[in-house]
């Protein structure tokens, strides 16, 4: 029997067990999960300020104009005001500059006329409010700003670093990865013995653990021997919060993954109904999780986007844990098996009716890393369907947006 995919990630997402909690720098907290909910413990911005460059007045002052005012002060950013403005009076104000007492109103300097030292006449009216940035006018002291689980980018970090709040995240997963197989050499091999292969999917396994902040613990190529799996397997369980190995788990009579684990941990090999990405080993060893990726690249990409990217985003604390979908529309329709859910790689854009369009990137092979290389999505067709026709309905999972414009896409023709 094969499992469903989704019976086998909801099992995969019980398993995970969550990382401890670290107080991270704001630089190095780009790209980790918050376990605690972030309140403001001060308003945001901290006093009034001003929006503009200009001169701060009684608004009461300037309801006709024009009007000359005495200047009687000059207030840079990062200083405080030495005199309160009164009426008939103004003090000459930099953007982000405290409101000084007594004024409600900045004028923009573009909208004055300087008529002599210590006096500016105002030639556009204000009201109460204009061109200042109340106190908490961005953030209220007490607010929540960001839920646990939030992934940080850098427009949250910034926020974090602009309240000096250092956040309290969950520690990235140190995650041990192997390439299995005799047939391996590492990429840098210029001239291939006959049967050999270099080693794409460590390259591939390594990108995907970089974009979500995980830590490598590079255990190289592994030979289909029981013995160095073994210790490889030691390595792995003595640093790693959890294991990825390629290769080694179907049907061959070299596949040692799948046979040391009989004998070592509860990992269990199971048939799940998808392709690419049949095989999969899942389980522990030692109590580290480890998932047993197939060996052909796009299974090990399409199962590590299903299976180990959710689950250690899981690890980390993510509130959100799956790429989006996007319906759209299959220009060039698939046939597929009805019995699996099937992840074709497919290029996407936007057609001038706004809908989504997509074509397969190439050979649906799961060896063909060239057409996954070209995909921007998976499209997905659910077990049960078999068929969509040219023109069809289907599910994007998206990979990437492909929003990257040319310069005369952006801006015309030169
Ligand atoms: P296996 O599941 O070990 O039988 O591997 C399935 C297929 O994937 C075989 O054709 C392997 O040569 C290929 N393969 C396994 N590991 C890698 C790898 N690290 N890089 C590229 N191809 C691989
Ligand atoms: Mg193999």
């Amino acid at each position: 029997m094969m499992r469903p995919i989704g019976e086998m990630q909801a099992g995969i997402l019980d398993a995970m067990p969550l990382l401890d909690e670290v107080r991270v720098d704001f630089d190095g907290a780009i790209g980790s999960v918050l376990s605690r909910p972030v309140d403001a413990r001060e308003n945001l911005p901290g006093f009034d300020n001003a929006a503009v460059d200009g001169f701060a007045v009684v608004s009461s002052d300037v309801a006709e104009i024009p009007v000359e005012l005495d200047v009687v002060d000059d207030i840079a950013a990062g200083c405080i005001p030495a005199a309160v403005v009164t009426t008939g009076t103004a003090s000459r104000i930099m953007t982000g500059a405290p409101v000084p007492a007594g004024a409600d109103a900045i004028i923009p300097v573009e909208d004055v006329e300087i008529p002599g030292e210590d006096r500016v006449r105002i030639l556009v009216s204000g009201s109460p409010g204009d061109n200042i940035r109340p106190a908490g006018g961005s953030v209220r002291e007490g607010d929540r700003v960001f839920d646990a689980g939030l992934r940080l980018e850098a427009t949250h970090v910034s926020v974090l670093a602009s309240m000096g709040i250092r956040p309290l995240v969950r520690r990235r997963p140190i995650v041990a990865i192997m390439s299995t197989g005799d047939e391996l050499v590492p990429p840098s091999t210029a001239v291939l013995d006959p049967g050999l292969i270099r080693d794409s999917n460590r390259t591939l396994i390594k990108g995907r653990l970089a974009e979500l902040g995980a830590e490598v613990l590079d255990l190289g190529i592994v030979p289909d021997d029981a013995a160095a799996f073994g210790s490889a397997l030691d390595e792995a369980v003595a640093h790693a919060d959890a294991i990825v190995t390629s290769g080694g788990v179907s049907m061959g009579a070299y596949d040692v993954v799948k046979m040391t684990l009989r004998e070592r941990g509860t990992v269990e090999f199971l048939r799940v109904a998808m392709q690419p990405g049949k095989p999969l080993g899942f389980g522990a060893v030692d109590g580290v999780p480890f998932f047993g990726l197939p060996g052909n690249p796009v299974s090990v990409f399409v199962s590590f986007e299903q299976f180990v990217r959710p689950a250690l985003l899981s690890m980390m604390g993510a509130e959100r844990l799956f790429r989006d979908r996007v319906p759209g529309i299959l220009d060039d329709g698939v046939t597929t098996n009805p019995e699996k859910t099937v992840f074709v790689r497919v290029t996407t854009d936007r057609g001038p009716d706004g809908v989504w369009h997509a074509r397969r990137s190439g050979g649906q092979s799961s060896n063909v890393l060239s057409a996954l290389a070209f995909a921007d999505a998976l499209a997905v067709v659910p077990v049960g369907t078999g068929r969509v026709e040219p023109g069809g309905s289907i599910e994007l999972e998206m990979m990437r947006w492909p929003e990257a414009r040319t310069r005369e896409e952006a801006l015309g023709a030169r």
